[in-house]
């Protein structure tokens, strides 16, 4: 894909008489990167031609013009490759706020729920982990999976084990019995009696307990169910499901143990109590009214709005109407629609917005659909990538390490054909990825 990729070594041989600091600066790794347009800052005006220097998998410069490899200060003693992005536009690696990346939606979900094992759920996730990477998302916050699938994979892409983006991982979701996120639909003796380390909670101490269970087996960050989902097999609806008090209690609990709290809502009257309860996001956040605007605005919650999930889940209800029970099939056809035009409303009235596609339901991969989607809901072109690289740094808590193509940061960069601020669907032909300065695609 890339037109030139070329190795510059000015290093020479080390010898034993240089002293031990000399020698770890003799080894130094360097890529330059020649970058026609550089979205180094979303929301700010491209840089025409630039210079990004990555050294020891951070931005160690962003230069004006094409620079020299050899003309920086410190190039002999390391070994360059520049890479040549001249024909390309560039911008800071992608953050999806909302995955599901150890399953795939399919006709066999329902059976694969009973058959596979925890060892299969992790490698699939290895599989679409690497896709996900490939597609530009070099970061991804998982919210809701198996046991300890995703965990594992998290830590195994942090050791370099297997490729992958950066996870944020939430574990189980907490729902209360019967909620969405608790199993429906089958018979009870298939599954044992869930505990809070399943995230099924009810009343105050259960849903504190919930979120300690999580904390302790290693969540990032909190995800919970405020209201029904499309896709749990039960007629109970997509309103709200957790009293205000579980609701507080698991606000609470999360914010002391210094984690923030993802809250699926579609009804909105769960959507209300959850940002009145004080939580960090709104997934979903399918039927926003006035209130909900003015919560979100006065807390500063954001909205992920998934609006994938509701093309995916329209798509099966009227093409496949067999696949869905008939309660899913009923909620998938009145959800669907509403996303879009919450997200436009909130986005006008100046909600925050990150981005999250609830890849799982969609495939893995196909991320960068979402773009398309915001924009016809009624984002610019610009406020789009915004919200999947600075806000969602913003709302993951790490805009101090991704999100923008600034000195320090994590060397993580996308490269695009075409003018993504003009025709958003460039950034679904991603030609090259680096992460933590590691070329991953190319
Ligand atoms: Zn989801």
């Amino acid at each position: 894909m890339l037109g030139v990729f070329r190795r510059f070594v000015f290093g020479v041989a080390v010898f034993s008489l240089i002293a031990p600091a000399a020698l770890a600066e003799a080894g130094e790794q360097w890529s330059v990167l020649h970058v026609g347009r550089l979205l180094a800052v979303p929301g700010e005006a491209p840089i025409e031609r630039a210079t990004v220097v990555v050294k020891d998998g951070r931005i160690a410069e962003v230069l004006g013009g094409y620079a020299a490899p050899g003309e920086l200060a410190g190039a002999r003693e390391a070994t360059i490759t520049l890479i040549d992005l001249t024909e390309a536009f560039v911008t800071p690696g992608f953050i999806d706020c909302h995955t599901h990346i150890t399953m795939e939606m399919s006709p066999k979900i329902r059976m694969e729920w009973v058959q596979l094992s925890e060892a299969d759920w992790a490698l699939r996730g290895a599989a679409y982990a690497k896709r996900t990477l490939e597609a530009g998302f070099t970061t991804i916050r998982n919210v809701g999976s198996n046991e300890r699938a995703a965990f594992a994979l998290r830590d195994a892409i942090e050791a370099g084990h297997v490729p992958g983006p950066r996870i944020l991982c939430a574990g189980h979701s907490i729902t209360p019995t019967g909620g969405h996120g608790d199993t429906h639909g089958y018979r009870e003796d298939l599954f044992e009696l869930p505990t809070a380390f399943q995230g099924v909670a009810d009343g105050v101490d259960g849903c504190r307990k919930a979120v300690r269970a999580q904390v302790k087996r290693g969540a990032d960050v909190i995800k919970i169910t405020a209201t029904g989902g499309v896709l749990s097999a039960t007629n109970a609806g997509t309103e709200q499901q957790f009293f205000d008090d579980e609701l507080e209690a698991i606000v609470e609990t999360a914010h002391l143990l210094g984690r923030t709290v993802a809250a699926h809502a579609h009804g909105t009257a769960g959507i209300n109590a959850a940002l009145r309860a004080g939580v960090d996001s709104i997934e979903h956040g399918s039927l926003l009214d006035e209130e909900s605007i003015s919560l979100f605005k006065k807390t500063g919650a954001y909205l992920v709005p998934t609006l994938m999930a509701g093309e995916v889940v329209v798509a099966v209800a009227t093409n496949f109407p067999d696949e869905f029970p008939a309660a899913v099939r009923e909620k998938a056809l009145m959800i669907g629609p509403a996303m879009m035009k919450s997200l436009g409303n909130a986005h006008r009235e100046g909600v925050r917005i990150a981005f999250g596609t609830d890849s799982g339901v969609s495939a893995h991969g196909d991320n960068a659909r979402e773009f398309e989607l915001m924009v016809e809901a009624g984002m610019s072109e610009m406020d789009a990538i915004h919200a999947a690289t600075i806000n969602a740094a913003k709302l993951c808590g790490i805009e101090d390490e991704v999100g923008t193509i600034e000195v320090g940061k994590a060397a993580d960069l996308v490269a695009v054909q075409g003018d993504p601020l003009k025709d958003i669907g460039a950034l679904k032909e991603v030609m090259f990825v680096m992460r933590g300065g590691e070329v991953v695609k190319k």
